[in-house]
C-alpha cells in the first residue's frame, strides 16, 4: 500500500523544522508493548513477540495521508495476530471475524489509552 515513494517523502517531511502534527507518545508505547496479545482470550492461539499495532482506522479521528494513525491508536497483538490483520486488510473485517466486533480494535486502544499511565492531554 505504501509506495518506496511515499516513505521517501515521508522522510523528507520529517526532517524539515515543521514537526508533524501526528501525536507521539513513545511511553505509552512501551506500555503496550508489557501487555498480553488483544486477542488471546478469543484464540489461543498467539505466537512471536508481543508489537504494537497503529490502527488503520482510528478511533479519535481521520489519520492523515500517508500518516501512521497517532501513538493513541495502538493495540498491542502477537507477531502472528498482526501478520494476519495486515494479510486481511480490512481491519472491521478481520476482528468482526475474530471476536464478533468489528469495533474490537478501537475499543481495545481507546481503553488502554485511557488506562494507560502516560495518557496525556495533547493539544492537537
Ligand atoms: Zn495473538
Amino acid at each position: 500500500m505504501i509506495t518506496q515513494q511515499l516513505l521517501k517523502r515521508a522522510k523528507k517531511r520529517g526532517k524539515k523544522k515543521n514537526k508533524p502534527k501526528q501525536y507521539k507518545n513513545k511511553k505509552h508505547l512501551d506500555f503496550i508493548h508489557q501487555q498480553r496479545c488483544c486477542l488471546r482470550d478469543n484464540l489461543k492461539d498467539c505466537l512471536g513477540v508481543l508489537q504494537a499495532h497503529h490502527l488503520l482506522k482510528p478511533w479519535d479521528g481521520v489519520r492523515g495521508m500517508g500518516m501512521k494513525a497517532s501513538d493513541k491508536n495502538v493495540i498491542p497483538l502477537c507477531m502472528r495476530h498482526h501478520i494476519m490483520l495486515h494479510n486481511f486488510g480490512n481491519e472491521f473485517n478481520f476482528f468482526g471475524q475474530m471476536t464478533g466486533d468489528p469495533d474490537y480494535g478501537r475499543k481495545v486502544a481507546e481503553k488502554y489509552w485511557n488506562e494507560s499511565p502516560f495518557k496525556e492531554n495533547d493539544s492537537d
